[in-house]
């Protein structure tokens, strides 16, 4: 039986995952993990077994073997070592990597590094790290499986081309929840608006990277690592209803596309199941019901996350980590309702103009870029 390990496993990736798992009940569960929802985290080890789990803090730790006592036998670990340990010390053969933000990056690396395939949904790490991962990846033989809906299709779009030069990534965008509105009406929208994402159900730090368009520029970048295009090879196209999921145009101008109902537990069984495709519930696409599908272009002025990703990537060295790591400063304040929507853009903006510059993003450069970012705005007043 493969094996595998669900990091973040009480996340909206994380569920969805054990729900297909549950399916098909042919996946040993041999590692769970989550920061803090001990009751989540309890039903799911009761029901999957799992050798190894690990939780934010000591804690929690203590907190679970009081919750857990009549399990004998499994470990129970926190922490960022503990974190590398569920990922990198396990008998999984695969990892999913569903936590949020660049606490994924050193986990993955200790994965990849101990020959384990990665489903990678966790795309804060691609873009900070991905030039250390997919070399390392590729040294070690391990397949990193995209788990993001986008990535997700453009991996289906290269099947059986393999040997055939990617001419143009379109990768596709709901636009999200403000798409259309101008600079003045984003000064009043609130977090609760933010938080109302047009077609998909997920965590809220995406949801509201959705609403920025820093999402988009995270996954312009995630798709620079993970299929080798430039940055020039990508063209974002709005496509409102989600139906479109991205598309690869070859040299003989071919364009491959992926469709389907915005459900993630496709990409997710794709990848924990690839090549195979397996049976999945849920609605069908129907054209008769569907009609047409529009497009549009993204307003990079008015939703400047696409653009600050652009530049980040195109300067390169630690440039993304501070653009990365602004981004999850800057929501996170705003989930808590400190700053307001627009401060998103004005954070980024500044630790980009600010935060010292180096060529070099080893681990410990994208590492200590992450704490300079941090430290930066927590000083740095931003209005
Ligand atoms: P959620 O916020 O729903 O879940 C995050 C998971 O990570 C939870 O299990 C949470 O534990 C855990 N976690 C959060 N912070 C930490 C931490 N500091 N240390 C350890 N564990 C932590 O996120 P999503 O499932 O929405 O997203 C996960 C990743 O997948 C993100 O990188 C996102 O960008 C990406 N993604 C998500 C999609 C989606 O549809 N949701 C689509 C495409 C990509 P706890 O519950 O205890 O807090
Ligand atoms: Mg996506």
């Amino acid at each position: 039986m493969r094996k595998i390990a669900v990091l973040g496993s009480t996340g909206s990736i994380g569920t969805q995952a054990l729900s297909v798992i549950r399916e098909h009940g042919d996946l040993q569960v041999e590692a769970l993990t989550c920061r803090g929802n001990l009751s989540l985290l309890e039903e799911q080890i009761r029901e999957f077994r799992p050798k190894t789990v690990c939780v934010g803090d000591e804690k929690a730790a203590m907190e679970l073997k009081g919750r857990i006592g009549d399990l004998s036998g499994m470990k129970i670990c926190f922490g960022r070592e503990g974190l590398i340990e569920a990922a990198a010390e396990t008998d999984a053969d695969l990892v999913l990597t569903a936590i949020v933000g660049m606490v994924g990056v050193e986990p993955t690396i200790h994965a990849i590094e101990a020959g384990k395939d990665i489903a990678l949904a966790n795309k804060e790490t691609l873009v900070t790290a991905g030039h250390i991962i997919m070399p390392l990846a590729k040294e070690k033989g391990v397949k990193i499986l995209p788990v993001d809906s986008e990535h997700s299709a453009i991996f289906q779009c290269l099947q059986g081309n393999e040997g055939n030069r990617i001419k143009k990534i379109l990768l596709t965008a709901s636009g999200g929840p403000f798409f259309g509105k101008t600079r003045k009406e984003l000064e009043r929208v609130t977090l609760e608006d933010a938080l109302k994402h047009p077609n998909w159900s997920m965590g809220k730090k995406i949801t509201v990277d959705s609403s920025t368009m820093v999402n988009k520029g995270l996954e312009v970048l995630e798709a620079t690592h993970l299929f080798g295009v430039t940055l020039r090879e990508i063209q974002v196209v709005i496509q409102p209803k989600s139906i479109i999921h991205s598309m690869v145009e070859y040299e003989d101008g071919a364009v491959m596309a992926q469709l389907g109902t915005p459900d993630m537990r496709l990409p997710i069984q794709y990848a924990l199941y690839y090549p195979a495709r397996l049976s999945l519930s849920g609605d069908r696409l129907d054209f008769r019901v569907l009609k047409e599908i529009t497009f549009d272009e993204p307003d990079e002025e008015t939703f400047p996350g696409l653009s600050f990703a652009r530049e980040a990537g195109e300067k390169g060295g630690n440039m993304p980590t501070i653009f990365n790591a602004a981004n999850e400063y800057a929501v996170g304040r705003f989930l808590e309702g400190r700053i307001s929507f627009l401060q998103i853009y004005e954070m980024i903006r500044s630790a980009m103009d600010n935060v010292p510059f180096k060529n070099e993003a080893a681990l410990n450069d994208i590492l200590e870029t992450e704490q300079e970012t941090y430290e930066y705005l927590r000083n740095a007043k931003v209005s």
